[in-house]
């Protein structure tokens, strides 16, 4: 059903997603005086935010400093970080987790009442703010949502998904929303803020949520945005492999951190559980390849589990018994490092239209993210993406023609299928090329973008190109938007 002109929406700053990344821009926006509409298609629960297990990466120990993390950071991306990202990223994290504070959402805290910091893979310090223990995610996402039911500025349409966006002279002046009834309803305004997460769930095996099919980024590119990195998924290693429900969860690193070991089907170890997440990735995956079983084995057999209760819960529910059962884990595909190709303020490279959160590519995560530095990016990026929202010129007082239908939303059972096979955690030319015909128009640019980079680096393993090619440092890939495949540097 479509809608009349009078039930047009008007407001300042359109978000898309109510995940971290969205709801967090949306209240900036309100509070600095903006009108706002909130599009959001799912229940909060289907958010990766809040699944978010581990927490926010903020330089604020005493002898830590920005300048470390964008270290630790920069090393991470493996020579594809964009370092004046990253020098945002550490520099405004910590003051983005005290705002949270201020917002209502309690970090866990030491016994003298300071935040309690945690250490993660791949930091030198400790710097991991939690809240509720593994519930980070969980909580703030809680606070955050009610807090913009609330706001007399922000108008929340849900369930509702922004189906198209529309355009006028060049400029994104807003989307259309389509209701779970059908009702559709052009939402007009002087800035539209994509916060739609990433897409790894567009691939077989995934930690994430089913709606993480990079819906965002088709919008975007349907409008004439450009996309960047989509070569680089990170791929988790241990993702429950039991099938039913629960296939796909994440069992956290940091319980390989307190013992656990990884075992093969002979019951020997194969691999350090504490190298980085791609290296004990790739080690699983040949591993399997060899014995060409379907899992490892997770040995959980010495650790105090009531430090991990949701690990323990979704354990129970397959009736597993970690005191006793090896737990069968395989890689899977877990966060996005690519998307709409942004500035660092989150500005596309369509005016009008920006994106933040894991939807977004502004070039902080280069080749692998650092653990926790996602949720920094949300809070960081949501705040400058709202502030430049609000500065854009008013949209014209009339939307224009309607939009032209935008891309697909779900993609088919057989190209999650064909993801895993010809562009999982090791790639070559002959199985991307078949990928180019793929219905789905995000999986034909994901094989653009793999096949242009003919290099290994990070997330991104050519077996036809195993080396790093150093021509390639700081260079990002950048596909759609009408135009042929090319490069940027991005410093
Ligand atoms: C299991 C798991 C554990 C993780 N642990 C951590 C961690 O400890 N620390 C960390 O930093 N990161 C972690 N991450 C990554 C981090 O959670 C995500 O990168 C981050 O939460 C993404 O937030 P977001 O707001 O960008 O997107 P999301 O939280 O995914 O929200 C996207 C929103 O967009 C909506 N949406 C999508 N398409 C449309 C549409 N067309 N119309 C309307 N709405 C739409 C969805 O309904 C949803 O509301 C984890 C991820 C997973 C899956």
């Amino acid at each position: 059903m479509k809608a009349s002109p009078e039930t047009l929406l008007r407001s300042d700053v359109a978000v898309v997603g109510a995940g971290a990344a969205g709801l967090f821009a949306a209240l900036v926006a309100a509070d600095l005086g903006a009108e706002v509409v909130l599009v959001t298609r799912s229940p909060l629960a289907q958010t990766a935010s809040f699944w978010a297990q581990g927490g926010i990466a903020a330089a604020l120990a005493e002898g830590d400093s920005p300048a470390l993390h964008a270290q630790d950071t920069l090393a991470a991306g493996r020579g594809a970080a964009r370092e004046s990202a990253v020098r945002v990223l550490c520099e405004e994290s910590p003051a983005r987790v005290h705002e949270l504070e201020q917002l209502g959402v309690s970090f866990d805290a030491d016994r003298h009442g300071n935040l309690a910091l945690g250490l993660e893979g791949g930091h030198s310090a400790r710097r991991i703010v939690h809240a509720g223990g593994a519930a980070t995610g969980r909580r703030i996402t809680r606070e955050l949502s009610a807090r913009a039911a609330v706001h007399e500025r922000i108008q929340v349409l849900e369930p509702a998904a922004a189906v198209a966006l529309w355009t006028h002279d060049g400029r994104c002046t807003g989307l259309l929303a389509r209701r779970r009834d059908g009702f559709e309803l052009p939402v007009l305004a002087r800035a539209t803020v994509l916060a739609t997460g990433g897409m790894a769930a567009l691939w077989e095996r995934t930690t994430n949520p089913p709606g993480a099919v990079g819906a965002g980024l088709g919008l975007a590119e349907a409008a004439g945005a450009r996309l960047a990195d989509l070569e680089f998924m990170q791929f988790h290693p241990t993702a429950l492999r039991t099938g039913g429900a629960r296939d796909g969860f994440l069992i956290t690193e940091a319980i390989r951190g307190e013992g656990a070991t990884l075992l093969d089907a002979s019951g020997e170890r194969f691999v350090d559980e504490l190298a980085p997440r791609d290296h004990v990735a790739l080690a699983i995956e040949a591993e399997l390849a060899r014995s060409g079983e379907r899992a490892v084995s997770l040995d959980l057999r010495e650790i105090d589990m009531t430090r991990f209760p949701n690990i323990a819960a979704a354990l129970a529910e397959m009736g597993l018994d970690p005191a006793r059962d090896l737990v069968p884990v395989a890689p899977a595909a877990h966060y996005t490092m690519g998307g709409v190709a942004t500035d660092l303020d989150g500005r596309s490279t369509l005016p009008g239209l920006l994106a933040v959160g894991e939807s977004a590519c502004s070039g902080l995560h280069g080749a692998n993210r650092l653990a926790s530095n996602s949720l920094a990016e949300c809070f960081v990026w949501g705040r400058r993406a709202a502030v430049a929202a609000s500065a854009e010129p008013a949209p014209p007082p009339v939307p224009g023609p309607a939009p032209a239908p935008g891309p697909p939303s779900l993609p088919p059972e057989s190209t999650r299928a064909a993801l895993w096979r010809r562009a999982g955690l090791q790639r070559d030319a002959s199985g991307l090329r078949d990928l180019l015909d793929d219905p789905f128009p995000l999986a034909r640019l994901i094989a653009a973008a793999c096949l242009a980079r003919e290099e290994s680096r990070g997330a991104h393993q050519r077996t036809d190109h195993p080396d790093s090619d150093p021509a390639l440092d700081e260079m990002h890939t950048l596909v759609g938007g009408g135009s042929d495949p090319c490069w940027e540097r991005w410093q």
